[in-house]
C-alpha cells in the first residue's frame, strides 16, 4: 500500500470513530442496530470501532441479560468519565482553574489570585497551580486530554495568541499563550476570548442548550458578548468579534483603555462602577451606609458594592440599576442586528440579580425593535460567575468532539 493511501485510511478510521462516538454521546443510549442505521456504516466497519471504544472505556455496554422474549439487545452508552479536561478563566483579579469530565461535570474548581501583569510569570504560575491541582484531584494525569483557557481580550483564532488584553495590562500584546502553556504543561491547549468561550458553555451545557440563536453577555471587569447564530459561534475574520463594551455611548465620557472616550465599559463595567463609587461617595449624605464603609476601609470594592446594593434606596443600588439600564440599550442593538431567541447575562455584576436584571430587561424591551424583542428570553446565566471557567472547559471539549484533537493522542 502506498504511503498516502495508508495515511488516508488512518484518517478515515479516526473520522468514523469520531462519528460513532458523537452519535452515541448525542443519543444517550443506543443499540448496535440503531447505531448502524443512524450512521450508515457497514456492521463490519462498525463492530471494530465499537469494540475499540468499549476497550478504551469511552463507551460502556449496558443492559446485558435476557428479556422475556429472549436476549435483550446490549445498549451502548457514552462514558463521560473516560477522560477529563482542564478549564481556566483568567481575569485581572481572579483566575479560576478546574477539572471537568467529558460531560462537563466538575471534579474540582479552584479560585486563585495570580498576578498577570507579567505574562510569562503569570502563565508559569498558572502551569504550576494546574500541575498541583491535577496531582491532588485523584484523576489519572494520562486521562487529562486537553486544556481550554478563557481570556479577557482579543484572541487570534488561528494561532491562539492573545493580541491585546487591556484588562490584564500593557504587556499583553502578541502573547503566544497556547505555545507557552503547551511547552510548560505538555498537553494540548486551546485559547478563546472569555465571552466567546462562555457563550459556548451556555449553548452546550447551560440554559442555552438547544437555542441556536443566542448571546452571552459578560458583565465582568470589562463588558463583552459572545454570539451564537444558527448554532455556530460568530468569530469574524480574526476571532475578535463581540466587543460590545467598546460601543461609544458618550463621546465626552471617560477615557477607555481601548483609546476611545465614553465606551460602555468605561462607564458601566464592574471596574468602572468601583472607580466611580470611590470618586463620588464623599458626595453622599451621612445616612449612606457605603460612605461609612469607604471611611473605614479607605476604598470601596466590587464586593462592597454588591453587598450594599441590597439596601434599596442606597447609592450602590442606584448605580447598579443605572448600569442595567445602559447595558440594556446595548443589548437591544444586538437583538436588532441578530434576531436572537435568548440573551444570557453572567459575570461579576450578575451577582446583583434582579436589581440589575429588572432595569436591564425593561431597557432592552424599550429600545429594541418590537417584533424582534417580543419573545426573546433575557435571563441570568445558570453558571453565573463560573460561566467563563465552564467556557474554558467547553472550548477544550469542542476541540475533542470536533476531532481537532484525538482521544487516543494519536
Ligand atoms: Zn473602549
Amino acid at each position: 500500500m502506498k504511503r498516502n493511501e495508508a495515511g488516508n485510511l488512518q484518517h478515515l478510521k479516526k473520522l468514523n470513530r469520531l462519528v460513532v462516538l458523537n452519535t452515541i454521546r448525542q443519543h444517550g443510549s443506543l443499540s448496535r442496530k440503531q447505531l448502524a442505521k443512524l450512521i450508515g456504516l457497514t456492521p463490519a466497519a462498525m463492530t471494530g470501532i465499537v469494540r475499540e471504544l468499549v476497550e478504551t472505556g469511552y463507551v460502556t455496554e449496558i443492559g446485558l441479560g435476557k428479556s422475556a422474549r429472549g436476549r435483550r439487545p446490549v445498549r451502548l452508552e457514552f462514558n463521560p468519565s473516560a477522560g477529563f479536561v482542564v478549564g481556566v478563566e483568567i481575569t485581572r483579579q481572579r483566575t479560576t482553574v478546574g477539572i471537568v469530565n467529558l460531560g462537563a461535570q466538575p471534579v474540582v474548581i479552584k479560585r486563585l489570585s495570580i498576578a498577570m501583569e507579567e505574562p510569562r510569570l503569570g502563565l508559569e504560575r498558572l502551569a504550576e497551580e494546574t500541575r498541583n491541582l491535577i496531582m491532588s484531584s485523584g484523576v489519572e494525569p494520562k486521562k487529562i486530554l486537553a486544556m481550554g483557557v478563557a481570556y479577557p481580550g482579543l484572541v487570534d483564532r488561528s494561532t491562539h495568541t492573545v493580541k491585546r488584553s487591556p484588562n490584564l495590562g500593557d504587556k499583553w500584546r502578541d502573547v503566544p499563550v497556547k505555545a507557552w502553556l503547551q511547552e510548560l504543561l505538555g498537553m494540548e491547549v486551546f485559547v478563546e476570548n472569555n465571552s466567546n468561550a462562555a457563550a459556548l458553555a451556555e449553548y452546550n451545557f447551560g440554559k442555552g442548550n438547544g437555542v441556536p440563536n443566542m448571546a452571552y453577555i459578560n458583565l465582568g471587569e470589562g463588558i463583552s458578548a459572545g454570539i451564537i447564530l444558527n448554532g455556530t459561534l460568530v468569530y469574524g475574520k480574526k476571532g475578535f468579534s463581540g466587543e460590545l463594551g467598546h460601543m461609544v455611548i458618550d463621546e465626552d465620557g471617560p477615557l477607555c483603555n481601548c483609546g476611545n472616550n465614553g465606551c460602555l465599559e468605561s462607564l458601566y463595567s464592574a471596574l468602572a462602577l468601583v472607580r466611580r463609587a470611590n470618586s463620588e461617595i464623599y458626595l453622599c449624605g451621612e445616612e449612606e451606609p457605603l460612605r461609612s464603609v469607604w471611611r473605614e476601609k479607605g476604598e470601596i470594592s466590587i464586593d462592597d458594592l454588591l453587598t450594599w446594593s441590597s439596601y434599596p434606596e442606597g447609592y450602590a443600588a442606584r448605580l447598579i440599576r443605572q448600569a442595567g439600564w445602559h447595558i440594556g440599550r446595548a443589548i437591544a442593538t444586538i437583538i436588532n442586528l441578530c434576531d436572537l431567541e435568548a440573551v444570557f447575562v453572567g459575570g461579576i455584576l450578575a451577582a446583583a440579580g434582579s436589581l440589575l436584571m429588572d432595569p436591564l430587561t425593561e431597557s432592552v424591551k424599550r429600545h429594541a425593535f418590537p417584533e424582534l424583542v417580543q419573545e426573546v428570553r433575557i435571563e441570568l446565566s445558570a453558571m453565573q460567575e463560573d460561566t467563563g471557567f465552564y467556557g474554558g472547559c467547553a472550548v477544550a471539549l469542542q476541540a475533542l468532539f470536533e476531532g481537532r484533537l484525538d482521544f487516543y493522542g494519536e
